[in-house]
């Protein structure tokens, strides 16, 4: 949760358009090692688009992104290889639902990783129990609530052991009482200094777990700062009226 000052991820003039659309107007900022940056902003903001981009699911027209110190957004970088450092976790939890649990886990470590079945197989019981949830190995997913569902898509991405998370909106499908089980399970990674980018509604975890605040309106980063003097003291017109909407 604290930040050391070591830059993992470096943004710089991002820009995306979808034909004459501008989604991204130039973003440029630096997420550090074991900063916790939660997102808000409005709906169709770019808030997706943007965690999107840092992973390249979006390919920017503009800018670059640096990675580990690679610029990742350069043409000739193998994507799939920086990729499997960051772990992404979506609304939908996307797990496959002809696998089980334990398959689910231990597919991408065994095929992208290399990992021998018994290892991956191993490390994935560790993670299972680690959230309480170990004798699932053998379900699959439609038989798991979704907030049980959500906690295997965190795990699954743990799996490949991430340098960082990002999860865009991981409790906006979930019944309200599920929503806590995973905010829960973040704020363990968070306190356990896992870098992460979250793109949330839920302002208690930000005001609680967050390192700093992010306001995205319009495709550009109108305004941040840590969660005391973010909440306390905005200044933006827009996240005014955004936050009087949501708190
Ligand atoms: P948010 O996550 O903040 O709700 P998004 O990043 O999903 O916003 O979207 C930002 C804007 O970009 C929206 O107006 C959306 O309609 C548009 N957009 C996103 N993806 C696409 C796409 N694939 N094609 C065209 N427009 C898109
Ligand atoms: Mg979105």
């Amino acid at each position: 949760m604290t930040t050391n000052g070591d830059v993992l991820i470096r943004v710089e003039n991002l820009q995306k358009a979808f034909g004459d659309f501008h989604a991204l107007n130039g973003i440029t900022e630096e997420i550090h090692k074991g900063e916790v940056v939660v997102i808000i902003g409005p709906s169709g903001s770019g808030k997706s688009t943007f965690l999107r981009s840092l992973n390249l699911l979006e390919v920017p027209t503009g800018g670059h992104i640096y990675f580990e110190g690679v610029d990742i957004t350069d043409a000739k970088v193998d994507i799939d290889k920086h990729r499997q450092k960051m772990g992404m976790v979506f609304q939908h939890f996307n797990l496959f639902p002809h696998k089980t649990i334990l398959e689910n886990i231990t597919l991408a470590p065994i095929k992208l990783l290399k990992k021998d079945k018994a290892e991956a197989e191993k490390e994935a019981r560790v993670l299972l129990k680690r959230v309480g949830l170990e004798e699932k190995a053998d379900s699959y997913p439609s038989q798991l609530s979704g907030g049980q569902k959500q906690r295997i898509a965190i795990v699954r991405s743990l799996a490949m052991n991430p340098d960082v998370m990002l999860f865009d909106e991981p409790t906006s499908a979930l019944d309200p009482e599920m929503v806590g089980e995973v905010l829960e399970l973040m704020k363990q990674l968070a306190q356990e200094g896992m870098t992460m980018v979250v793109v949330t509604h839920e302002m208690g975890f930000a005001r609680e777990v967050a390192d700093r605040v992010m306001f995205v309106d319009e495709g550009r980063v109108k305004e941040q700062g840590t969660p005391e003097e973010f909440f306390a003291n905005p200044k933006d017109e827009r996240l005014k009226e955004f936050l009087s909407k949501v708190l």
